[in-house]
């Protein structure tokens, strides 16, 4: 599908041009400006001042090498980059996210969506993304530390606590964020917040952990209650088995679900007694091995391999929670036979549009990435709030906040969604609501980037 108005359709056949071979950013900044008819119409002004021609580039690319050297001595390259994407409304802010599938086109498809959603936390945040086609997995604790020496060897220039506050993301846990933050202090020689998901003992935030999971519950939790429903004995499906699928499935269950499915790149594994989160933590937390190691601990249990599979499996709630464009079309069509009444995406651009067509069509209650997920970055935000402080809040604290700001998302998406003209579709809600607040700001500052 096309962009219908002319002036949205042009700035798209731009990005395209200047950006060929990125097909992610393209869909992600395609998905915005499709939302977008109803916004210009309201607001010539922001057609006027060049907004979204101007927000759809970022303002800075950094992009720079990585050298690092392996166990056996060996001397290796990697590639990492840095996307600032917009600081209107505060510094930039946005995951590292380390896989060999990391290039500037996904990295740039991440920034931009982050800076939606970093508006929608209320927080004042702007968007930006980096990361490393480094891929950490079967890599000693050594060779770990010593890429990410090296990758912050660089990256500490164009960072700072009121510049650019990077966080994890896939392949980015407490491990590599710990390594980064000694090596930043080391070479700025200052004790600052200038990363978030910090351990507890210099400067992390409860409930960061925890945060992308417990939020996307959250919002679901939210969309399931204006329909007078609830998690309440609800079967629940979720891909992954990092960060934001372990969470997501802690407060489901705490929100009285079964979980019965979870994946990794390889398979899935399929409990209908209800997954047992201590096996999965001990496996992927504590062991780092395969989702397909629970079968040893739980025989009733089944594995599959391939992991798109697991879309199959009937459920009433799903959560793609692993990477993008997880779930197409297909997955989708067979979750709507299966009976699924709500998607939520845990993960960042889970869903291909196709998918998400099939979702609006049948009435599935569907809650987009950008407004699904915000949890982590918002749980971010506050990180940052206690570490300027010199403060820490106690983890019901954190949590209350990270449910409230869930809460706003979820109403201001809805009531974004009506006012343009399409009720319950959380997609436009969303991409207009934390547009708004960044195009007020661009006019307000003038030609200023
Ligand atoms: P992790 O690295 O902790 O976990 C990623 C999980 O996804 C792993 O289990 C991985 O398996 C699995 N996975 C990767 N590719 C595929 C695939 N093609 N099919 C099935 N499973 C796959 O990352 P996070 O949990 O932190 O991030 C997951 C998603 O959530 C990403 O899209 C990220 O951008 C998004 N997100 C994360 C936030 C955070 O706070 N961490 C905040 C907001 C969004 P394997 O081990 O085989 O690679």
């Amino acid at each position: 599908m096309e962009c219908k108005n002319a002036y949205l359709q042009g700035i798209m056949d731009k990005v395209i041009a200047k950006n060929p071979a990125e097909p992610e950013f393209h869909q992600a900044v395609k998905e915005v400006l499709q939302s977008f008819e109803p916004v210009i119409e309201k607001h010539p002004e922001y057609v006027e001042a060049g907004i979204i021609d101007r927000i759809v580039e970022p303002e800075r690319v950094i992009m720079f090498r990585v050298p690092w050297v392996d166990d056996n001595g060996k001397v290796q390259v990697n590639r990492g980059f840095r996307v600032q994407f917009n600081s209107a409304i505060g510094p930039y802010k946005g995951g590292l996210r380390f896989h060999p599938s990391v290039n500037l086109g996904v990295i740039k498809f991440l920034g931009f969506e982050q800076i939606f959603k970093n508006s929608l936390t209320g927080l004042p945040m702007g968007g930006g993304k980096g990361g490393s086609d480094f891929d950490p997995k079967g890599k000693s604790d050594g060779e770990v530390m010593r890429f990410c020496q090296s990758f912050m060897t660089e990256l500490f220039r164009h960072i700072g606590p009121d510049t650019d506050v990077p966080a994890g993301d896939m392949g980015v846990g407490a491990r590599e964020i710990g390594y980064m933050y000694g090596q930043y202090k080391r070479l700025r020689n200052e004790f600052t917040g200038t990363l978030t998901g910090k351990g507890l003992t210099y400067g992390g935030s409860l409930v960061r952990k925890e945060a992308t999971g417990y939020g996307c519950c959250y919002f679901t939790q939210e969309m399931l209650n204006a329909k007078g429903d609830s998690f309440e004995g609800k079967t629940v499906v979720i891909s992954g088995s990092g960060n934001v699928a372990i969470y997501a499935a802690e407060k489901a269950q705490q929100l009285g679900a079964k979980v019965v499915a979870l994946s990794d790149s390889n398979g899935y594994i399929y409990d209908k007694e209800g997954i047992k989160l201590d096996t999965v933590k001990k496996i992927k937390e504590v062991e780092r091995k395969r989702i397909k190691e629970y079968v040893n601990y739980h025989q009733n249990a089944e594995y599959h391999e391939g992991s798109s599979g697991i879309w199959t499996i009937p459920c009433d709630i799903a959560l793609p929670c692993a990477t993008q464009n997880e779930l197409d079309g297909e997955a989708a069509k067979t979750l709507v036979k299966n009976g699924c009444i709500a998607v939520a995406e845990g993960a960042n651009m889970p869903s291909t549009p196709e998918a998400i067509e099939v979702f609006l069509n049948n009435g599935v209650l569907f809650g987009p990435a950008k407004a699904a997920n915000a949890g982590g970055v918002a749980v971010s935000g506050l990180e940052m709030s206690q570490n300027s402080l010199r403060y820490s809040w106690s983890f019901e604290e954190v949590d209350e906040k990270l449910k409230n700001i869930m809460k706003n998302i979820y109403k201001n998406t809805s009531e974004a969604a009506k006012e343009y003209g399409h009720e319950n579709n959380f997609v436009v809600g969303a991409n207009i609501a934390g547009f708004l607040k960044v195009a007020e700001t661009m006019l307000a500052h003038g030609v200023a980037y």
